[in-house]
Formats: C-alpha cells, sequence, structure tokens
C-alpha cells in the first residue's frame, strides 16, 4: 500500500500500532473465538474473546498479516474492550461503513484510533485487509455456540 500517501500523522499511528499490536496473545478463558482469512492479502487472525455479564472482559489476536491487518485489530480491541457485544456489533457497522467512505458524515470518534483507518477507502485493494478484524469479531460475538465459523473475507469492493 502506498503509505505514504495517507497522513503522516495517521501513517504514524497505523506504525505504531503494527510495530506494538495491543491485545496480542492469547486469553486463559475464552467464550468466543474464530480465526479468518483475507486470501487476498494472506492475513490470517485468530481472534478470542471473553464475554462475562454482557461485557467484553478481554479479547486477544493472533496470526499474520500486512501492516492494516495487523493495525486494524490491535486498534479493534483497543476499541471494543469494556463494551457490551451489542455497542462492539455498532462499531463494527460505523467502521464497515467508514472504510468503504460510503457516510462521509459519520460519528467515528467510537472507533478511537482505528477511525485513522478512514484513509483506506482510497485504497480498495486494502479495504479487506482493515476489514478482517472487525468481521472476525462480529462473526465470533454473533455464532450461537462462541465458536464462530472459520472462514475467508468477503467483499463486495475488489475492484
Ligand atoms: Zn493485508
Amino acid at each position: 500500500m502506498a503509505l505514504s500517501s495517507l497522513d503522516n500523522l495517521y501513517r504514524q499511528v497505523i506504525l505504531d500500532h503494527s510495530a506494538h499490536p495491543h491485545h496480542h496473545g492469547h486469553l486463559q478463558q475464552v467464550t468466543n473465538e474464530i480465526e479468518m482469512r483475507n486470501p487476498t492479502c494472506g492475513d490470517v487472525i485468530q481472534l478470542e474473546v471473553a464475554v462475562f455479564n454482557d461485557k467484553i472482559n478481554d479479547i486477544a489476536f493472533s496470526g499474520d498479516g500486512c501492516t492494516i491487518s495487523q493495525a486494524s485489530a490491535s486498534m479493534m480491541t483497543d476499541a471494543v474492550i469494556g463494551n457490551t457485544p451489542a455497542q462492539a456489533e455498532e462499531m463494527v457497522q460505523v467502521f464497515s461503513k467508514m472504510i468503504i467512505g460510503d457516510q462521509p458524515n459519520l460519528d467515528t470518534k467510537i472507533l478511537e484510533d482505528a477511525s485513522v483507518l478512514n484513509g483506506v477507502a482510497k485504497f480498495p485493494a486494502r479495504i479487506k485487509c482493515a476489514a478482517l478484524a472487525w468481521k472476525a469479531l462480529n462473526n465470533a460475538l454473533t455464532s450461537n455456540d462462541g465458536k464462530g465459523k472459520a472462514g475467508q473475507i468477503v467483499e463486495h469492493h475488489d475492484n
């Protein structure tokens, strides 16, 4: 990705998260988990979530991928931890709209650092990289038994 095309400040935030990802690793207690891949880029994420008393008590990710996918996963975990699953799914919705550039007036403040990824909308090939962790979270939280279906990310913006 032409990272240099993003604003320098945004680029630095993305690089910091990628180099030193937050909530990277594994949890001792897991209520929801999933593995997802973005075959276009080769990104893989394993996501573990611990939901207790309707709150995302803890969250961790592992796997491998490009700068954008790793930074996005780190930012996602920061944003959703401590929130209810319903609030987290709202964040997923806002993020998904933001990265395809659909709605310029979105309130992206709830996304915290992840709001800097709005620049990805200009790079269609990287949208799936940014979306991977958020889709994984959504699938992990919405599966009935807590074991999300492992799968590949499918997007309509593959141009
Ligand atoms: Zn990627």
